[in-house]
């Protein structure tokens, strides 16, 4: 029999309720937000383990086992999760791997049917994938997998705060440091803490954990008397966020003396706020009572938990004040109509008129090969953008795995000369 005979026979394999103590791999995603997973999942009732971090080996294992065409990070995750399986250490009885999914207008709703797909081609076709998300799931069979959302909200939003937090102050000490080690240090030092915290659901504990480590940080000795120009990073969320995803620029051009500037991660999730408002406005959606009365009072939480933390990074030498997604948004929609949700959507925009407002006039946008989505939202509007900002100087830099770091780097020093 040929393969164009064989019937297609769907993934069997779902996560009932008895695997509920399975252990759960999860691809690698980032720093300043991977190691604290593990620990909120805890919380939750669920085992989940970190895959080690993005390597070419996941690109490589990604690449056989998954289509080509992909976009870039979907063929990452995927060659994290089956290095991870392969390498002999957990038994395949005994595990489920999951992936978070915001859905959208782009690949990343197929996300779970191209695992499902690598998973079969690489003989692994009886382990259960779990589509973690906030809304719905996809029509991924799950029984055995509940998110306590509402009763977890604090605690959530309260290690993407810390995460995004800790992040900001690293990478603007990093640059100025006499001692480079000091920040690495003190930046694993404070993850690890954290992830005490969360696993111990005392969510307040992360506050003044932040507190300890501005204290900390306000004390490292920097270099006087020099320039660390800042250079904004952005575009689409895995690329930006993942060292290997994004081909280490980031170390590279810390190397060089410029201090790399990410907007905060909370955005990505947060947006949501901005485009329910829009998609009713235009007649895309129609929003339910309840969550008519339960999305002000969210956002209203949301404001509470930022301005806390807020207060908390003033007292740092290095803060940077976070703008409001909402006055991202304002930005955003003067270049582009809010509608444009797929990808990263307006928030690439926003975020380019948000570091021109602050005078960073050098800004990186990296977008994986394959993502047409992200093409449209950024490179799609660059002459507006130039009209708008005209000190505005913009690289775009498209990453596969074929792409060798001295490339992206030549293209770099254009920007920074
Ligand atoms: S935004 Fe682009 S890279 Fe990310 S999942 Fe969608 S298509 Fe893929």
């Amino acid at each position: 029999m040929n393969n164009t005979d064989k019937q297609y026979s769907g993934y069997n394999a779902i996560f009932t309720k008895k695997d509920k103590n399975k252990t759960v791999l999860i691809p690698w995603f980032t720093d300043f937000l991977s190691p604290l997973i593990p620990a909120l999942a805890k919380v939750a009732g669920y085992n989940f383990v970190n895959c080690p971090k993005t390597s070419k080996h996941s690109a490589d294992i990604g690449l056989k086992y998954g289509h080509n065409e992909v976009c870039y990070p979907a063929t990452l995750v995927l060659g994290d999760l089956i290095a991870e399986i392969e390498t002999g250490r957990y038994s395949l009885d005994n595990l489920a791997v999951a992936i978070t999914q915001t859905g959208g207008q782009c690949r990343a709703t197929n996300y779970l049917s191209f695992i499902k797909t690598g998973l079969k081609n690489a003989g692994y076709g009886n382990i259960p994938v779990i589509s973690v998300s906030v809304g719905d799931v996809h029509q991924n069979n799950q029984p055995g997998f509940k998110l306590p959302i509402i009763k977890m909200l604090p605690l959530i939003s309260g290690a993407f705060m810390f995460g995004d937090s800790l992040n900001q102050i690293y990478s603007s000490a990093v640059v100025r440091a006499k001692d480079k080690e000091q920040p690495e240090k003190l930046f694993d030092k404070y993850m690890s803490r954290a992830v005490e915290c969360i696993e111990h659901n005392r969510h307040r504990k992360l506050l003044s954990l932040l507190k300890e480590a501005v204290d900390d940080f306000n004390k490292i000795e920097i270099i006087a008397g020099k320039e660390f120009p800042k250079i904004g990073l952005i575009g689409e969320i895995f690329v930006k966020y993942n060292n290997y995803g994004q081909a280490n620029i980031t170390r590279w051009l810390r190397e060089q003396g410029y201090e790399v500037v990410v907007p905060p991660m909370l955005h990505f999730f947060t947006q949501s706020f901005v485009n329910q408002k829009v998609n009713t406005r235009n007649g895309l959606k129609k929003l339910s009572l309840l969550s008519k009365l339960m999305l002000p009072f969210f956002q209203k939480l949301f404001d509470k938990i930022i301005s806390r933390y807020d207060a908390v990074m003033r007292q740092s030498k290095f803060y940077k004040h976070h703008k409001s997604v909402f006055e991202i948004a304002e930005y955003a929609g003067e270049l582009i109509d809010l509608s444009n949700q797929f990808g990263e959507g307006w928030l690439i925009a926003g975020d380019i008129a948000n570091f021109s407002k602050e005078g960073i006039n050098r800004v990186v946008c990296v977008q994986p090969f394959g993502c047409i989505a992200n093409h449209v939202v950024a490179k799609g509007i660059e002459r507006r953008i130039k009209q708008h900002y005209p000190d505005m100087n913009l690289l775009f830099l498209d990453i596969d795995g074929g792409m060798a770091e001295v490339n992206l780097q030549n293209r770099l020093k254009f920007l920074i000369n």
